[in-house]
């Protein structure tokens, strides 16, 4: 079976063109509880993180950022999907969301808008700036303790 190159269009879905156009959640919290950044060298993407979490929820997010938009969809995105959702929630999202672009798992439902990126599997040279922003979460939510239920 040949593996021909994807078509363009599986990267550039008009979900993922929406939030690179229009971000989410840009810009700054006014008391945010945990913050990180990070970079993503290969390509010079950047993305700043930023969260009010509440007990055990993340009740606010914020990121500012620039580079591809890829990575940057990928962070608004993010945004929307986590405010509201416990932080042992947002970590199930890390694993669903890391899975389908390293291990080409299907998307799982619980990704929403998420799932768009899935394509991006196909383009290795591209999940580093998918996953950037998932990076910076996870160490921006790493003093936070949560028990695993599952
Ligand atoms: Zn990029």
């Amino acid at each position: 079976m040949s593996r021909a190159e994807p078509p363009f269009d599986d990267l550039y879905r008009e979900v993922i063109l929406d939030h690179y156009r229009r971000p989410r959640n840009a810009g700054a919290l006014d008391v945010p509880t945990h913050r990180a950044e990070g970079l993503n060298p290969l390509c010079g993407d950047e993305v700043a993180l930023e969260l009010v979490v509440e007990g055990d929820t993340i009740r606010a997010t914020a990121f500012r950022g620039r580079g591809c938009s890829i990575s940057q969809s990928s962070a608004s995105m993010m945004t929307e999907r986590i405010r509201g959702a416990t932080v042992a929630e947002t970590r199930r999202l890390m694993e669903l969301f890391e899975a389908q672009l390293t291990e080409d798992a299907e998307p799982d439902p619980a990704l929403g808008d998420l799932e768009a990126l899935h394509g991006v599997a196909q383009f290795p040279v591209r999940v580093k700036c998918a996953l950037l922003c998932w990076k910076v979460l996870r160490e921006a939510l790493t003093p936070i303790e949560t028990v695993d239920d599952r």
